[in-house]
Parts: C-alpha cells; structure tokens; sequence
C-alpha cells in the first residue's frame, strides 16, 4: 500500500499548494492514505516559517472536508512539531480538543536544560548533537509523538563523523527502542542534493551512518516525502527511499493506522 504521512501545505509559508492540492496529486500516484503533517503553530510563540495559530482550525476541518469529499483515499489530520517541555498541555490538547490523527516530532529547535532554545541547523560543534539527541529523547518519553521525523537531521551540519555523532545517534536509537516508537526515513534529504564533508561525500540526511544503527534493532521505520510541493507527494525521491531503506535491512511499515 502506497502511504505518505510527512506532508505539508502553503499554510507553513515555505510550501506550495493547498491540501486539495495534495490530495489529488496523492491520488493520481495510487496513494491509498495520505496523513498532513504542516509544521505546526504554537499558542503563544511564533518561531517562524509555520503555520498561523489562527489557521489550525481551518486546516483540520479542510483536512476533514477533503477526506469525505476523496473516497478512494483515506486522510488523516496530524502536524510536525518540535517539543519544548513548556507546552506539554498543549501537545495532549492538539488530541484531546482538537482531534488529531498523530504527531510528528520534527526536532529543528530544541530546548536545552537551562531553558535556552536552540537550532539544530546552527550547531557549533558536535557537541550540540548531544544536546538536541536529548531534546528528542525527552520528546519520545512522554509517548505523545507517533513518528520522529528525520532522526539524523543534525548530521547535516558541516562536521566528520566522531564520538559525539555516534553517542547522539545512540541515544535516539536506544529510546525509539525503549518506547517502540517509529523513526522516519526521510526522503526530502534526498532532495538536498550531495554535500561534501570533512570526512567525505554524502547526502546531509538520510546518513547511511545512523541507519546502520537502526539496522540492528528491530525498530520500525516509516519512509516519509516530507513534501513542500504537491508533486514530490510519491515523487522518485519517495520510490529511492524505500529502495535504500530495504537495501539498507531496515524494517520499513508503510502504514501507522
Ligand atoms: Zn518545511
Ligand atoms: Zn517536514
């Protein structure tokens, strides 16, 4: 069965087309379920390049409008967030009042201990990957998330490989283990392009390094599109993925319905 549950919309203001747009898309390409995960809003804080707090109730009942709309395709209402221990009560009420599907943990920014925020994407030092590995783990405890998205999205800062990368990758594998929660391969790293390295040439994620962990546990993967324009929806990018991923050994599901 052909499944994509990483998919955004224009509402994040770095993606193209609405959920319509998506849907007919994802039904031209014989997807069968089709879960919208927008990066979401959060209350009282805007962190930028996401969805309006304002849109949230718009987006759900669209989502839920297309679904009896499409009957050769089942749809399911979830976000991508980050988590920040500071809106645990938000998180359980995104289910609770407001009905979502599923959450994904898209860790970009990411609480230190302290308090402080901040973004993977300007890491110092390998150092930060240990830090954002526990922003994570906290996040997979508390059992509200149903998929991590791109796991090893640290690894696409500028730095070789080193203990620090493989404790970081430790740490999130052990816990995704513990709490039997599913890891996202993610197929807009593919997108990307090649990077070159100090330590070499390779995508920025997924890191073949980190998956070779995965490998030896029996953590189930999921292959999410992680699009931003309808039709990279089950694009070849999507098709590579799973390719990778199985070659890999890895135990891919298509499906967390
Ligand atoms: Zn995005
Ligand atoms: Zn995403």
């Amino acid at each position: 069965m052909r499944t994509n549950f990483h998919t955004h919309t224009q509402r994040c203001l770095h993606a193209f087309g609405d959920e319509e747009d998506y849907v007919i898309e994802a039904v031209k390409r014989n997807v069968e379920q089709l879960g919208f995960s927008d990066h979401a809003p959060f209350p009282d804080k805007d962190f930028g390049l996401r969805m309006q707090f304002a849109e949230l109730g718009d987006y759900l009942d669209t989502i839920g409008r297309l679904n009896e709309k499409y009957s050769n395709i089942q749809l399911f209402k979830g976000l991508e967030i980050e988590y920040h221990p500071v809106y645990d009560d938000y998180y359980r009420q995104l289910f609770d009042v407001y009905k979502l599907d599923y959450l994904i943990l898209g860790e970009h920014m990411y609480t230190m201990p302290d308090g402080d925020i901040k973004n993977i994407y300007f890491a110092q030092s390998t150092k930060d990957y240990l830090d954002y590995a526990k922003g994570i783990c906290d996040g997979i405890k508390t059992g509200l998330f149903n998929i991590i998205a791109h796991p090893d999205l640290m690894f696409m800062n500028k730095f070789a490989w080193d203990d620090n990368c493989k404790r970081a990758s430790e740490m999130i594998i052990e816990s995704a283990e513990k709490y039997n929660i599913v890891l996202e391969f993610n197929a807009n790293g593919y997108r990307r392009g090649k990077v070159i390295y100090p330590d070499g040439e390779r995508y920025q994620y997924p890191d073949v390094r980190f998956w070779n962990m995965v490998r030896d546990t029996n953590i189930r993967v999921i292959i999410g599109s992680d699009c931003h324009e309808p039709h990279q929806v089950f694009d070849e990018k999507v098709e590579f993925a799973y390719k990778t991923a199985s070659s890999l050994g890895l135990n891919v599901i298509e499906t967390i319905f």
